[in-house]
């Protein structure tokens, strides 16, 4: 029994100088680490392992046998890469551990991304002079400061209207320009990206778009203001690499935009992922919207979807408007006429969820 005690002791000694040389292991890890960081070489270097193996086996006198000498050597080795990769570890640009204060994006004087909430709308494409003019004089009308309209359209059939390309652009122009709104309109091809710039606010890249990596780099090379959408079946994780694209590239006024993602649901065009929005809140330094329209492609539930959106800390809501949506060239089904965007509008400022600048500063 006393015999045992003191076996007990001295494995507790044992342990204790066995510790403080995997430390001191570890430390010497680390330095290793540091100069590999420097010269830009790999951490984990598998000729160095097996060598170091082959040594420790070849000095084994058991009573361990070398295959258990070797798994726990190489548990160690793990360890000591994990250490390394840790201290070295980069952050990307957009996260909330590169940045700790939320990115304000300010258009003109609407500022996104602040204690403030916005609200955009607007026809899903731009179609005439007269259809963009009723919805702006609208929009104006209610106190919303940013207009959407589509002039590429990115249609999943070639055979579908395709978007009135730089004419549509213009007609934003012209009408914004008259009513001192905020424009946002979809670019698809890099080359346009500067020609974009002449006619509208704010780049939008779509969600069929949102792995089109050099359209990413040319928005972040343009250094316009970007709405990112996610992509129709893009993980979180994916989503956040895209927004780190615009942003490596040159440009941090990024604003991302939950827009629903594809699941097996077919009462909804798309599920709406309310879950992103705390998840890249918290993960990103971004402004975050959510598009009620294209997530659940029907209109009689938008308001409770909107109000789970600013409910969940989304900094502004896009919805699709048009003058008349049953002739709509795009998304007729899901867009609201004028008459019903008042009502949703109204609704959703009554639940005291959207803050609006208008509002504060009266
Ligand atoms: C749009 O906003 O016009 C659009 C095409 O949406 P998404 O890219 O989200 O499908
Ligand atoms: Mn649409």
């Amino acid at each position: 029994m006393e015999n045992l005690e003191a076996l007990r002791d001295q494995l507790d000694g044992v342990n204790s100088r066995l510790l403080g040389l995997l430390n001191e292991r570890a430390a010497i890890v680390r330095e290793i680490g540091k100069i590999k960081e420097e010269m830009g070489v790999p951490k984990f270097d598998p000729v160095r392992e097996r060598e170091m193996l082959d040594e420790l086996v070849r000095q084994n006198q058991g009573p361990f046998e070398d295959a258990a000498i070797k798994h726990v050597f190489k548990e160690i080795f793990k360890a000591s890469v994990g250490l390394q990769e840790k201290d070295h570890k980069k952050h990307l640009l957009v996260s909330r551990k590169s940045q700790e204060e939320n990115t304000v994006v300010t258009v003109k004087d609407v500022a996104i991304g602040g204690p403030t909430q916005v609200m955009i709308a607007g026809p899903c494409s731009v179609e005439s002079y007269e259809q963009v003019r009723t919805v702006a004089a609208a929009l104006k009308a209610a106190g919303v400061p940013i207009m959407r309209g589509g002039a590429f359209k990115p249609r999943t059939s070639p055979y579908d209207f395709q978007g009135l390309g730089e004419e549509g652009l213009r007609l934003l122009k012209e009408v914004a320009d008259e009513f001192g709104l905020v424009t946002i309109s979809e670019i698809v091809n890099p080359a346009h990206m500067e020609m974009a710039a002449k006619y509208i606010d704010i780049v939008q890249i779509g969600a069929r778009n949102m792995q089109n990596f050099e359209l990413l780099k040319a928005a972040g090379e343009a250094r316009v203001p970007v709405v990112l959408k996610r992509g129709l079946s893009a993980t979180m994780e994916e989503f956040i690499f895209a927004a780190e694209y615009i942003y490596s590239s040159g440009n941090d006024r990024i604003i991302l935009i939950e827009r629903g993602i594809r699941t097996y649901e077919k009462w909804t065009r798309n599920t709406l992922d309310i879950s992103a929005v705390p998840i890249m809140k918290q993960e990103t330094h971004l402004p975050v919207l959510v598009d009620v329209s294209h997530s659940t492609g029907r209109k009689d539930i938008l308001v409770p979807c909107a109000k789970a959106a600013l409910a969940a800390g989304a900094d502004g809501i896009m919805v699709e408007v048009h003058p008349d949506p049953q002739t709509a060239l795009s998304d007729a089904d899901q867009q609201l006429t004028i008459e019903q965007f008042n009502t949703f509008y109204s609704q959703v400022l009554a639940s005291g969820l959207m803050k609006t600048a208008a509002a504060t500063t009266r």
